[in-house]
């Protein structure tokens, strides 16, 4: 998609429609994790919300149920390798960004007129790194909160084709899909879910091949990892984190176990000790911006294959 067409945000642009599918998903996954109690409980967290909230709910269900069933009906194997085939082309451009200004760009993806969206992606970025910070958390895992989303300007460098193949939860490819994957039903829109190969067994798996040797359903996670894993000096952790923050069917759900290698146990618990920054952090207060910028400006720099 042409950057003209992204840097005007409009209610009715297409990163506008972006940055409120992906509000939207993160939301309903807040929400879906609600529900993890048992059912007997009194429940507490509601005490001291805004009960209109769930005319929000129910609307933002609505609109995720649309972009899941696109989602899922468009992420096949041959698109999957389509995609990484046009990711690894040698006629890509490489764009040199610093992080700041790669955040900045992301930013533009907002609409701050959209009623449904209440938080930049700046704002995203900032609040999951320093949430990690106010842990105690190394470095080098703040980093990995701070730039967590940035693989989301894939949609500006045309590596994209909508919201379907940008955000959303993740899940591989070429297996059969699991229904621990949200909206599961709708994969019976996608043809691979009939394809002999893909659809029984392990897939074009075998079991305990390793999580790194699935293919990702294409989106702004597998973009990212892809770039930072020859560009920075994060840990495995940290790729990881970036990888797979999405994936909730196997870092929540529990699904897709039996194509772990004995090494994915420490990937697994990286996820899940990187997964409450991302969806959590979004209630607290908004950050002070312009006063974190200080000094974040020249700290990273990044090269997108676009
Ligand atoms: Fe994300
Ligand atoms: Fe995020």
């Amino acid at each position: 998609m042409a950057p003209s067409a992204i840097s005007m945000s409009t209610p009715s642009s297409p990163a506008a429609d972006l940055e409120a599918i992906s509000d939207a998903v993160d939301e309903v996954n807040v929400l879906k994790n609600q529900t993890m109690t048992a059912y007997d409980t009194t429940s507490a967290f509601d005490s001291t919300k805004d009960k209109t909230q769930f005319r929000q709910y129910t609307t933002a269900t609505a609109r995720v149920q649309d972009f899941y069933y696109e989602q899922h009906a468009k992420q096949t194997v041959a698109y999957n390798l389509a995609a990484r085939v046009r990711f690894n082309s040698d006629s890509r451009i490489r764009k040199e960004l610093s992080v700041w200004e790669a955040l900045e760009r992301l930013n533009a993806l907002t609409d701050p007129s959209d009623p449904d969206t209440s938080l930049s992606q700046i704002q995203h970025a900032l609040q999951t790194a320093e949430a990690i910070r106010r842990d105690g958390k190394p470095r080098w895992m703040q980093a990995a909160g701070l730039i967590h989303d940035l693989g989301k300007l894939m949609l500006e460098f045309g590596l994209a084709e909508g919201q379907w193949d940008v955000v959303g939860d993740s899940f591989p490819v070429g297996c059969p899909f699991d229904d621990s994957v949200i909206f599961h039903e709708a994969f019976a829109l996608n043809p691979d879910d009939k394809n002999p190969v893909y659809s029984s067994g392990s897939g074009i798996y075998e079991s305990g091949c390793g999580i790194e040797n699935l293919l990702m359903s294409w989106g702004h996670d597998e973009f990212l990892y892809l770039i930072v894993k020859d560009q920075s000096t994060l840990p495995p952790e940290a790729l990881a984190m970036i990888r797979y923050h999405s994936f909730y069917a196997w870092h929540r759900e529990g699904a897709y176990r039996h194509f772990m290698a004995e090494k994915d146990c420490a990937t697994l618990n990286a996820v899940q000790a990187f997964s409450p920054y991302d969806l959590y952090s979004k209630s607290d207060e908004p950050p002070e911006v312009e006063e974190l910028k200080v000094g974040l400006d020249s700290l990273y720099r990044i090269v997108y294959d676009c």
